[in-house]
C-alpha cells in the first residue's frame, strides 16, 4: 500500500505529509453518462448547468463532447466564453437577472435567455432588444429534494399578460422552459411539466408568437447506480405534445446528472477524540445511543466546504467493527459538523476518508471560511477517452491515469 500511495503522492505532486482534501474528478465518468444521455434522450440537447460545478476541465470536456451551456451570471457566461464556448452554446437561465449581467450577454452576443415576470423584460428591452426570450413556467416540484417552483417560473394566469406585454415591447418569445426541482424522483412530474408548456405554446400561437423551443429544465439525477428511469416518460410525452415534425427544438439543462458521480473527494482525517465519559451530553445533543463510546473525527473538508450536504448513505454490512462516529469539519464553528451518527470502522489521524458522488453542489458552493484550504481538484481521464475525443482539447487536463485512482480506493488506510 505505501508504494501505492507513494506513487499516487508523487503523481498528484502531494507531500507526504499534506492534509489537505482534494477532488478526484474522473472526466471518463462524464463521457460515459453523454453517451448515455444521446442513446437515452436522442430528441434533447443538454445545455450544462454550470452552477452545479464550474470546473474548468468538466466545461472543457463537455464542451469537446458538444454540450450547450446553461450559465446563471455574467461570471459563468465569462467563464465558459474564456474556455472557447460561442455564444449562441449559451442560454442565460436566470429568470431575475442583474441589469448589468444583461449589457454583459448583450455584448458578448449571448441572446437566449429566460425570463417570469414583467420587470425582467422592462430590463431587457432597455438594453437586449437582440434578446430570444424563453419563458418559464412554475411546475409541479413536490417531489423533488430541491425546490425552485416557488422562487421561480410564471403561473399559468399571468402566461397570456406576459406574453400580451412582449408584444407591446417588441420583444421576441421563442419558447418556454420549466424546471422541475434538482434531485427529482418521479418521472411524471416531467410529462405533467411538458403538457403544461403545451398550452403555453397553444396560447403564444393564438397571440402570433412563432415558437421554436422547449427547455425541459434539469433535476435528473446523476449518482452511481439511480435507478429511477426518466427517458421512457420524457420521450413518450415529447412524441405526443411536442411530436419531431413540430419543428419545436428540445434542450434541457442537466447539473448533477452529469458531475455527480465523477466526483470523489478525499478527507484527511487530522484530529480524533474518544468520547466515552460525558454519555448523558451526547446522547441529549445528538440523538445517539451509546455503549461502546462515540468517535468523534475532525476532518480537513466540512460543511462550509465541499461537505454542504450531510453524508447520509445507509450503512454498508461487513465483518468489520463498526463504532458510532460523528464527523466535524475543520472550522471552529459548531454548526460545521458532517454527520452526527454514522456507522463506521475505527480510523486514525493521518487517514483519508473517500467520499463518493460529490460532483454536484459541492466545490461549486464551497468557500474557504476561516481560511481553511479548499479542496484541491485532480481531473482524471484515460487514454482511450483522450483519443476518441479531440486530444488537444483534452490531453492539458490528464494528471493521474485511471488505473492509479482503483488501487488507491482498495488501499488499506483509504477508507471508502
Ligand atoms: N437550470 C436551472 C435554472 C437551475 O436553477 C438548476 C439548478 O438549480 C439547474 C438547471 C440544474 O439542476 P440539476 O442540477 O438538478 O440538473
Amino acid at each position: 500500500m505505501a508504494m501505492i500511495w507513494d506513487e499516487v503522492n508523487q503523481e498528484l505532486g502531494l507531500s507526504d505529509d499534506s492534509e489537505v482534501s482534494f477532488h478526484v474528478a474522473n472526466l471518463d465518468d462524464l463521457h460515459q453518462k453523454h453517451i448515455r444521455w444521446l442513446r437515452t434522450l436522442p430528441r434533447v440537447k443538454p445545455f450544462y448547468a454550470v452552477k452545479c460545478n464550474s470546473t474548468p476541465a468538466v466545461i472543457r470536456m463537455l464542451s469537446t463532447l458538444g454540450t450547450g451551456f446553461d450559465c446563471a451570471s455574467k461570471g459563468e457566461i465569462e467563464l465558459v466564453l474564456s474556455l472557447g464556448v460561442t455564444p449562441e452554446k449559451i442560454i442565460f437561465a436566470h429568470t431575475t437577472k442583474p441589469q448589468s449581467h444583461i449589457k454583459y450577454a448583450s455584448t458578448r452576443g449571448v441572446d437566449m435567455m429566460t425570463f417570469d415576470c414583467e420587470e425582467e423584460l422592462l430590463k431587457i428591452s432597455a438594453c437586449h432588444t437582440r434578446a430570444k426570450l424563453v419563458l418559464r413556467i412554475a411546475v409541479d416540484d413536490s417531489k423533488s429534494a430541491i425546490k425552485l417552483s416557488q422562487k421561480f417560473g410564471t403561473k399559468p394566469s399571468v402566461v397570456k399578460k406576459l406574453l400580451e406585454r412582449c408584444k407591446e415591447l417588441d420583444l421576441e418569445v421563442i419558447g418556454v422552459s420549466f424546471h422541475v426541482g434538482s434531485g427529482c424522483t418521479d418521472s411524471l412530474a416531467y410529462r405533467q411539466a411538458i403538457e403544461d408548456a403545451r398550452h403555453v405554446f397553444d396560447t403564444a400561437v393564438l397571440l402570433g408568437f412563432q415558437m421554436r423551443l422547449l427547455d425541459i429544465g434539469g433535476g435528473f439525477p446523476g449518482k452511481e447506480g439511480f435507478q429511477i428511469q426518466f427517458d421512457e416518460v420524457i420521450n413518450e410525452a415529447l412524441d405526443k405534445f411536442f411530436p419531431a415534425d413540430s419543428g419545436v427544438q428540445v434542450i434541457a439543462e442537466p447539473g448533477r446528472y452529469y458531475v455527480d458521480s465523477a466526483f470523489t473527494l478525499a478527507v484527511n482525517v487530522f484530529a480524533k477524540k474518544v468520547v466515552m465519559d460525558d454519555v448523558t451530553q451526547i446522547r441529549g445533543v445528538y440523538n445517539v445511543s451509546i455503549d461502546q463510546g462515540v468517535m468523534m473525527y475532525y476532518i480537513s473538508d466540512g460543511v462550509f466546504g465541499s461537505l454542504n450536504c450531510l453524508i447520509n448513505d445507509p450503512v454498508v454490512e461487513s465483518g468489520e467493527k463498526r463504532y458510532r462516529s460523528i464527523i466535524w469539519g475543520p472550522t471552529c464553528d459548531s454548526l460545521d459538523r458532517v454527520t452526527a451518527n454514522y456507522w463506521m470502522p475505527e480510523v486514525q489521524v493521518g487517514d483519508w476518508l473517500l467520499i463518493d458522488n460529490m460532483g454536484a453542489y459541492s466545490v461549486s458552493i464551497s468557500s474557504d471560511f476561516g481560511f481553511f484550504d479548499k479542496a484541491d481538484i485532480y481531473p482524471v481521464l484515460s487514454a482511450d477517452v483522450v483519443e476518441a475525443q479531440a486530444p488537444c482539447a483534452l490531453s492539458s487536463h490528464i494528471y493521474l491515469s485511471l488505473p492509479y485512482l482503483t488501487l488507491w480506493v482498495r488501499g488499506g488506510a483509504v477508507h471508502k
